[in-house]
């Protein structure tokens, strides 16, 4: 049966729309002598790519006997991931309490309340071992309740799993067998470590690139084995102050560094040449994969993501009045500054 048939057959529910994502080639960017892909990984019933984890974490954990019936589940979660369970906890019937940094954009917020979940915001500029700090928060709540189940994202092996058995391989059929890079930013690490172990297997030759938000660790990391102390930064879902357990640092071959007005610039732009209403960190992922095909002298075929919608963003990013207001721009992208809504 063609593919196009089996995707639009009905479903037994809304988590059986999670994947088979589609991809798009970028037509309207000066890409160099590559092609670039994106996968719109936007697409998922939650929004974002972390549905595929979210599913696959808490399925593992219900099958191994760590989630029983009736249980709350916990997670420290910048938001997608927190859809996305939000989202599986509200079919599977299970209560879920969202630790969530205070620096997170409103409207995730919002949507996760309204998706019935429990969410407790905290501190976004205290570090790792700071009761305040969201997942040490998390671990707490977790240490205080009968029948609860942390998922820890961060360290938890479902996560990279369902990007090994999920993303990589409709990517490896979707592109056809020809990927050189593979450009992809590190939250948890998850989509890093899942797609790099399957295409070290399948296809030793394809390059993973790092993107990475200038101020988190990890860019510099790779290139130098050295932990610097951690900045800030404003493009939300990836860069760390550390490394997390399930982030495989060793499977990236190069990384770049993107300040955030460029990767909020490289959103607006997608939006407005490609018609693709993407978030913030899609736009550091796209602003590296240009910066790495025009860097190449030989075709390449290439492919990042797009992480989520940037319908969670339009206050912020897509806002021009914030975008002067904390200094990403000297003026309006695309209209006058009597426009300027508040
Ligand atoms: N983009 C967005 C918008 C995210 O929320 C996340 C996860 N925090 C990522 C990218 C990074 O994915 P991963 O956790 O697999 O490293």
């Amino acid at each position: 049966m063609p593919a196009t048939q089996i995707s639009t057959a009905p479903r037994p529910g809304v988590l059986g729309l999670i994947g088979d994502t589609p991809v798009v080639e970028i037509t309207r960017f000066d890409t160099g002598p590559c092609r670039l892909f994106v996968k719109l990984e936007s697409q998922n019933p939650g929004g974002s790519i972390k549905d595929r984890i979210a599913l696959s974490m808490i399925e593992t954990a219900e099958r191994d006997g760590r989630l029983k019936p009736g249980a709350t589940i916990i997670e420290a979660t910048a938001g997608n991931t927190g859809l996305g369970l939000a989202l599986v906890a509200a079919r599977k019937g299970y209560k879920l309490i969202l630790v969530v940094p205070d620096k997170m954009a409103r409207e995730k917020v919002l949507n996760l309340r309204a998706l019935g979940a429990d969410v407790r915001i905290t501190r976004s500029d205290v570090g790792k071992g700071h009761p305040e700090y969201y997942q040490d928060l998390a671990h707490e709540i977790t240490a205080g309740l009968d029948n609860a189940f942390y998922v820890n994202q961060f360290g938890n092996e479902a996560n990279p799993l369902s990007h090994e058995t999920t993303t990589a391989p409709e990517i490896w059929r979707q592109m056809e067998g020809q990927v050189d890079a593979v450009v992809c930013g590190v939250g948890s690490g998850g989509t890093l470590t899942g797609l790099g172990r399957f295409f070290k297997r399948v296809s030793p030759e394809t390059e993973m690139v790092l993107a990475d938000p200038e101020g988190s660790v990890l860019a510099h990391y790779v290139k130098t084995g050295e932990l610097l102390e951690a900045g800030s930064w404003a493009v939300e879902g990836i860069g760390e102050d550390f490394i997390p357990p399930v982030a495989d640092m060793s499977l990236v071959t190069s990384a770049y560094t993107i300040p955030d007005r460029e990767s909020f610039e490289t959103a607006r732009d997608l939006l407005v040449l490609e018609g693709i209403l993407a978030g913030s960190s899609s736009g550091t992922l796209v602003s590296a994969a240009l910066r790495y095909c025009r860097d190449q002298t030989v075709p390449k075929r290439v492919i990042t993501f797009i992480c989520d919608s940037g319908n969670k963003y339009l206050s912020k990013m897509f806002n021009d009045f914030w975008l002067l207001e904390q200094g990403f721009t000297d003026r309006p992208h695309y209209g006058d500054v009597r426009d300027l809504v508040t």
